[in-house]
């Protein structure tokens, strides 16, 4: 989640990508047009490729064109590279989600490439990890607008096309900080767990306003920690015991992408809870 940092050659997101190749009538989103942002590496990565498994076409949306030095790895151009050896198509754009004109422009460049958009997953996130009395508030308002400005700005710009279309589904990556307590599942600072609990009261809102232009809007978030190259930055090779691969936020993404507002919408939910209350298979 922080884009500082260093990490090695594994791909862990490409994992969720193998056998992309499937008939059309097995895909549960064929021919739908999906935005991704924060493609360019870890869950953003992987839910663009699970989603082109299942018949989308992808815009990756994240800033990343090309590897900055000491920065993680990977780029949009990398995971189109991905969807696009296994089959699906994909159109990477650089965007950064706090930005207005540059989240229009991003927008623009989906629909005058595929004409509409049918599925936005408001996934790129950043956390620094100080105390409050050392948090500068150049550091503060930047987590709160990846996080959560970010998803405002990129959800406003979709709706009118979904609303036109008459369907559509908004899913918000969260996290667990959002709800707990301490210091959370990582040490991802107050900052991130304030912008995360923004956004799950913004999925209730915003469900609220959609449902009368049958767009879906719901919230995920890992119930265990995801080995991505962002949280690679956070920990050490021995606290990365228990983590999970994306699997499981693919498999709920690629489930919330397919609803719209007569199915399951205005739901704040990790994947565990999404994976036992509706059947959706893995451990
Ligand atoms: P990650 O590996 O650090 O990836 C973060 C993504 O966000 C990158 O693609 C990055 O792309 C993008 N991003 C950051 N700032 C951006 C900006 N201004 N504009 C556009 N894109 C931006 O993080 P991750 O672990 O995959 O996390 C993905 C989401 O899941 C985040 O919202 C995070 O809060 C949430 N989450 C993750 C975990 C976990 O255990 N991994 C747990 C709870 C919640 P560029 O740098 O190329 O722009």
């Amino acid at each position: 989640m922080d884009p500082r940092g260093i990490r090695g050659a594994d791909d862990f997101s490409d994992r969720s990508t193998v056998g992309l190749k499937r008939e059309k009538g097995e895909m549960k989103l064929h021919g739908k047009i999906a935005v991704v942002t924060g493609a360019s590496r870890g869950i953003g990565k992987a839910i663009a490729a699970g989603f082109a498994r299942e018949g989308a076409r992808v815009v990756l949306a994240a800033r990343s064109e090309v590897k900055r030095e000491g920065g993680l790895e990977g780029t949009i151009y990398e995971t189109a590279k991905v969807i696009e050896d296994l089959g699906g198509e994909a159109l990477p754009v650089r965007c950064d989600v706090t930005d207005e004109a540059s989240v229009g422009a991003m927008v623009q460049a989906a629909l005058s490439r595929f004409g509409r958009v049918d599925i936005l997953v408001n996934n790129a996130g950043v956390a620094f990890s100080y105390p409050v009395i050392e948090t500068p508030l150049k550091r503060w308002e930047t987590v709160l607008k990846v996080n959560l400005t970010g998803a405002f700005l990129c959800s406003k710009a979709v709706i009118p096309t979904m609303r036109e279309q008459k369907s559509g589904s908004i899913i918000n990556i969260s996290s667990l900080s959002a709800d707990e307590r301490d210091a959370g599942i990582v040490p991802t600072g107050v900052a991130y767990g304030v912008a995360k609990a923004g956004l799950d009261r913004f999925t209730y809102g915003l469900a609220v306003e959609l449902g009368k232009y049958n767009i879906a809007v719901n919230c995920l978030k890992p119930k265990e920690p995801v080995d991505t190259e962002g949280m690679r930055f956070w920990a050490g090779e021995a606290e990365r015991k228990g983590w999970a691969s994306p699997d499981k936020m693919v498999r709920c993404a690629v489930f919330l992408a397919a609803q719209n507002a007569s199915g399951v919408t205005g739901v704040v939910a990790t994947d565990e809870e999404l994976r036992l209350w509706h059947g959706l298979g893995g451990v």
